[in-house]
């Protein structure tokens, strides 16, 4: 049973960890702050953050353009400011879309000169990224623990992922009042995101030891929240949701991502449905196939019982909770369909849908 296992990222955690580690802060002498229109605000971590930069002597811009489901272009943007003030190094705030942003910002600074798609390729993209600091207000994405920064390519319709050896955050910060303030649709969202990195995690056959116990561990916590369908959550959910989120994340870093996310994606960008929402209404057709390879079948029975529950409830209220009902022409789903009909993480689910099939999921949710 060999595993490798590289996690470059520190993960502190727990109530004021910012404010009691302060010295990590010290990755340079200016920092470019990432983030979204208010997030970094409402969550109170630039309450926190401005006084202990401004305590160590290091300079800060704050780049606050950061859009749901980042933009390329507004990251290629981002580098550029980086680059006018001479930021050396880079801290994202916000939920999965400012650090997916920090990521690809982190490397458009260092290397100013590259058009945006010119990220993706490592021979245009010769310096390293600046280093990042991660702290997250969102609990779900897990982009706080991997290196991944999925980004929306110009068209405005297709997203792609970038990555780079220096795209793991140097540290990430988990401080679960950061993410108090997150309304409760939101909230179920991205717990949404976070089961389904759990669940598409533990099935890919990349899977290690350490990828599947992050998920099993990640299942248990999540799920008797999410079920509860709690009106409000307390500090106690919070705090097993962001760390649940985190372990999904570490898991994610080891495997990739299944068949639900790209699935997802069209439904995101073209019909504004947040991710966590867009990947859980295909989360019971993932059960579904699964089930019928021998693999996802006794996968699938062991992570229902991490998570305290049945196949037949998860299959059934993961679409549930997604809350999304919809309904497109035949023109729409082959709009759609096509987007999304090359991703790679098809390859990464034990049962690989054919277009056939997809065409098939999306009719089965969608026909008019
Ligand atoms: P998000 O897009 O970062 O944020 C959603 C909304 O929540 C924004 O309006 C944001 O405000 C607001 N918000 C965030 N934190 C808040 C807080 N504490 N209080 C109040 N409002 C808050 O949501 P997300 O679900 O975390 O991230 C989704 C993105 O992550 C997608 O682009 C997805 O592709 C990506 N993703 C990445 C990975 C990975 O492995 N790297 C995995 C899954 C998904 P602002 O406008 O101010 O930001
Ligand atoms: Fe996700």
């Amino acid at each position: 049973m060999n595993f490798n296992f590289n996690f470059p990222t520190r993960l502190i955690s727990g109530e004021g960890c910012l404010a009691a580690n302060a010295d990590l802060l010290k990755l340079g002498r200016h920092a470019l702050i990432v983030t979204g229109r208010s997030s970094a605000k409402r969550s109170g971590v630039l309450d926190d953050l401005l006084p202990l930069l401004d305590a160590a002597g290091i300079a800060h811009t704050i780049f606050d353009q950061i859009t749901e489901n980042p933009p390329i272009l507004t990251c290629h943007a981002g580098g550029q400011l980086g680059h006018a003030v001479g930021a050396d190094f880079v801290i994202g705030i916000g939920g999965g879309s400012p650090l997916d942003g920090a990521k690809a910002i982190a490397a458009f600074v260092a290397n100013p000169t590259i058009a945006p798609e010119e990220i993706y390729d490592p021979a245009k993209r010769i310096a390293p990224s600046l280093p990042i600091i991660a702290i997250p207000t969102t609990a779900g994405t897990g982009s706080e623990a991997n290196p991944y920064s999925i980004l929306t390519l110009p068209d405005g319709l297709r997203k792609k992922t970038f990555t780079a050896p220096e795209s793991w955050p140097r540290y990430s910060f988990l401080d679960p009042r950061y993410t108090a303030s997150l309304p409760v649709s939101a909230t179920v969202s991205c717990a949404l995101d976070a089961f389904a990195h759990a669940i598409e995690s533990y099935l890919s056959a990349k899977s290690t030891v350490v990828s599947e116990q992050m998920a099993l561990w990640a299942a248990g916590q999540i799920w008797p929240i999410l079920a509860a369908r709690p009106a409000e959550y307390t500090p106690a959910m919070r705090e097993a949701l962001l760390y649940a989120a985190t372990a999904a994340g570490i898991a994610i870093s080891i495997t990739g991502t299944g068949f639900p996310h790209p699935l997802g994606y069209s439904l995101t960008l073209l019909d504004g449905i947040p991710h966590g929402r867009a990947c859980a209404i295909f989360d019971g057709d993932y059960i579904t196939y699964n089930a019928r390879t021998e693999r996802g079948a006794a996968r699938l029975e062991a992570f229902a019982k991490a998570a305290g529950t049945d196949l037949d409830t998860l299959a059934r209220e993961l679409p549930a909770l997604s809350e999304v009902e919809f309904s497109f022409t035949e023109a729409q789903i082959a709009e759609r369909v096509e987007l999304i009909a090359g991703a790679k993480n098809y390859a990464n689910s034990p049962y690989v849908l054919s277009k056939d099939e997809i065409y098939e999921i999306y009719r089965a949710h969608f026909a008019k």
